[in-house]
């Protein structure tokens, strides 16, 4: 096995953010302020797990030539990460099992930090962005899949298992199944009838296709039902009933002042007034919770991923 070459010399100001997904890895070289310098993206072209350590190791270089030194890094990646252990489990990418930040420590001789994309996803948006300033805040992305992340006080929550805000995978209410004849599809995750089949972006496809809208991207949907479609109309109410289902629930177990959306369904037009407005008829009582649409968009995952040295 080839001896690591030492790292250049640190230039402390500057950190590394890096998000790693299953199609390609963004990386992004920040200021002392968080504030963006260079960004690349590469396809995610690994096939093995050696490959993956690879991929990532040259992506740090690049980081590394442009801050004229070795940056701290912090790496963002889809599935779970246990922080006690730094193994992975994700189904995106070919590291399950397996020691990945404790390698990628041996290999670039610096210290790594790792989360859930979901969960830099929250903590760039509570630190400078939309969910800035609540004492807690759920980021929560609506994507091919549904996950978020819990910050209190501007910090991460990771629980015993990093777990707090991986709401896609409750079970969508019987009242709702019952009220709907909704339908109960396997999951992602191995269990029947969590909200991820339905509120996430294939999800709410699926519920398009139950209202005569088989095959309408989410976009279409939703720019249809401001137009006066009816059939997408009931398709978006129901949707958003759901998500303000998951929402209560949330706000029965975290409490939170702030809800940032983030993902692609996120860039529905007016989609956090819709769901503020949906939510406050189904809620119990109480002060009223703020939506918003992240600031930094995709952006957050790196930038989260760069904070998780220093905010976590
Ligand atoms: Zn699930």
């Amino acid at each position: 096995m080839q001896t690591p070459e030492p790292p250049p010399a640190r230039r402390s100001h500057l950190v590394g953010g890096m998000d790693v997904g299953g199609s390609k890895i963004e990386t992004c070289l920040f200021d002392e302020q968080f504030r963006p310098l260079e960004r690349r993206r590469v396809e995610t072209a690994c096939a093995t797990y050696e490959e993956l350590l690879d991929c990532i190791v040259g992506e740090v270089h690049w980081l590394d030539s442009h801050a004229g030194g070795a940056v701290d890094l912090g790496i963002g990646l889809p599935g779970l990460v246990d922080h006690a252990t730094g193994r992975a489990l994700t189904s995106n990418l070919p590291a399950t099992g397996r020691p990945l930040r404790e390698d990628l420590v041996a290999k670039l001789g610096r210290s790594v930090a790792m989360a859930n994309d979901c969960k830099c996803f929250a903590l760039s948006e509570a630190n400078g962005g939309a969910g800035e300033g609540a004492e807690i805040t759920l980021g929560l992305i609506l994507g091919t899949g549904v996950g978020g992340g819990v910050t209190r006080r501007g910090r991460l929550v990771l629980g015993h298992n990093d777990l707090p805000g991986e709401l896609g995978h409750l079970g969508i209410p019987g009242r709702l199944v019952a009220q709907w004849a909704l339908p109960m599809l396997l999951c992602g995750c191995g269990r029947v009838g969590c909200y991820e089949t339905l509120v996430s972006g294939p999800g709410l496809v699926r519920l398009a296709g139950r209202h005569g809208g088989a095959g309408r991207a989410p976009s279409d949907i939703a720019r249809l039902a401001r137009s006066g479609d009816t059939a997408m109309a009931a398709t978006m109410r129901e949707w958003l009933m759901l998500l303000a289902e998951l929402i209560h629930t949330a706000q029965c177990t975290i409490d939170m002042q702030c809800v940032v959306l983030g993902g692609g369904l996120s860039r529905i037009p007016d989609v956090a007034q819709m769901l503020a407005e949906t939510y406050r008829a189904c809620r119990i009582a109480g002060r009223e919770t703020r939506f918003a649409v992240a600031r930094f968009g995709d952006a957050s995952g790196t930038r989260g991923a760069a904070m998780l040295l220093t905010h976590s």
